[in-house]
């Protein structure tokens, strides 16, 4: 290992990436590069609990694979690839399921909010924290940059790993979780009682990183605000939730606090058009990269593989230890 730190964090191909996903991990996901070990994991299996159309599965995971590199990931210095290459994720899910408790499962509001409680939401939905808890774990991460939505399942990520330890014995790093300050939970621009969502249908209220100009700059200015007309950031008044949201964005993409742009404008008219063009700033090169990067698939394809195998050794002995440690016996390779 190069650094001390070792940050594992992954994201699923469930859709077209947000702003919410850029300001509340991947924005990270790129400066830790500099500091950190990194392994990118674009977590397809994830994307299965929920019913996903095939074709559009495979044509999303090719989109977020160029737009992670498009955002700044470097293949170079860190690893990416597809969670369903590296079967090492799968077996250690096994495991975790059979260290989670059905009890602690059921408390997860996550599965609460998209189960909405029907017998028919696919069971891997309810197991999903125990899957993701094996991706962090298998990489001994240290570190997990994610929104403030994972903290939950993070928490039991932690919970899981200690009772491993504690039951059979020193195998898993307990992993720290890293959730920004601002831009941790950025809400939809139509509903800013809801967090923007990928996968939710909600395309007026999703600013998608591939959104044009012009759908960025429609979308903000139709955002919902309230009838006040006076720029302040009150996180505590859900009479302000649609300001909020927007002032958080704009802090997040220009370090600057939200007390501090707030103090700028007299209306909501002229904080719209000047949030269009911070976001454009940022998105804008992005497009342009992805559109450049998609011309050669081919290429892409064989960047994810080269990324799967470095993962899979990286993961491979911490599976066999965890193995071992339960009583399970090994094949003569040892793994
Ligand atoms: P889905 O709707 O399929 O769950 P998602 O938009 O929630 O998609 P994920 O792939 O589940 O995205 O999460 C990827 C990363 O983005 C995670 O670290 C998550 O915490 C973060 N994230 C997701 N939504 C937001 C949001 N609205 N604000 C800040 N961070 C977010
Ligand atoms: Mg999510």
């Amino acid at each position: 290992m190069k650094h001390e730190r070792r940050v594992l964090s992954g994201i699923q191909p469930s859709g077209s990436a947000t702003l919410g996903n850029y300001v509340g991990a991947l924005k990270f996901w790129v400066d830790d590069q500099d500091t950190s070990d990194c392994l990118y994991c674009i977590v397809d299996l994830h994307a299965l609990t929920v019913d996903q159309d095939p074709a559009s599965l495979r044509e999303q995971t090719l989109q977020l694979a160029a737009l992670l590199l498009a955002v700044g990931i470097d293949p170079n210095r860190s690893t990416l690839f597809l969670q369903s290459q590296v079967p090492h994720h799968a077996e250690l899910s096994w495991i975790m399921e059979c260290v989670a408790t059905y009890g602690e499962l059921s408390r997860m509001t996550q599965f609460k909010d998209k189960g909405k409680g029907s017998s028919t939401v696919r069971a891997s939905l309810f197991t999903y924290p125990a899957l993701m808890a094996a991706d962090i774990l298998l990489y001994r991460a240290t570190h997990v940059p994610v929104g403030d939505d994972q903290k939950q399942h993070l928490e039991l990520t932690r919970n899981l790993a200690t009772r491993f330890n504690n039951r059979y014995g020193e195998t898993f790093v307990i992993p720290e979780p890293e959730i920004p300050k601002v831009g941790a939970r950025v809400m939809d621009l139509q509903d800013p009682t809801r967090k923007m969502s990928k996968s939710s249908k909600s395309d007026a209220g999703n600013i998608y990183l591939t959104d044009t100009k012009d759908a960025v700059a429609k979308k903000v200015q139709r955002a919902v605000t309230d009838t006040e007309n006076k720029v302040y950031f009150d996180p505590n008044n859900p009479g302000k939730a649609g300001v909020n949201n927007l002032l958080s964005i704009f802090s997040a993409l220009k370090d600057e606090e939200p007390n501090e742009i707030a103090a700028r404008y007299s209306g909501y008219g002229h904080l719209k058009s000047d949030l269009t063009e911070v976001i454009n700033e940022t998105l804008t090169p992005i497009r342009t990269m992805i559109e450049e990067l998609r011309n050669d698939d081919r290429h892409l394809i064989e960047l994810l593989h080269n990324g799967a195998e470095k993962a899979a050794v990286a993961s491979r002995d911490t599976l066999r230890r965890a193995k071992s440690a339960m009583g399970l016996i090994p094949w003569s390779d040892g793994s």
